[in-house]
């Protein structure tokens, strides 16, 4: 089958009850990215579009902070 990527099919932040995403949680944001440092497709994680706008922007800002890497080779 295809959905062998597939790691949740629930919104991790919503199962956990997660309002807004701290980007100082790296453990946490770096789950929803790749090796490459990119942000891993919500279709993927399972993220619903409302966290996963939060977590695009808990990204930038933890890339920012240099909590985690632009690119990664
Ligand atoms: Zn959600």
């Amino acid at each position: 089958m295809f959905n062998k990527n597939i790691i949740e099919r629930q919104c991790y932040f919503c199962s956990q009850n997660l309002e807004d995403i701290d980007f100082k949680d790296v453990d946490m944001v770096r789950r929803f990215v790749s090796g490459q440092a990119k942000i891993i497709d919500p279709k993927h994680t399972g993220t619903c579009a409302k966290h996963q706008r939060k977590l695009a922007q808990a990204v930038k800002r933890a890339r920012f902070m240099a909590l985690l890497h632009f690119v990664k080779r």
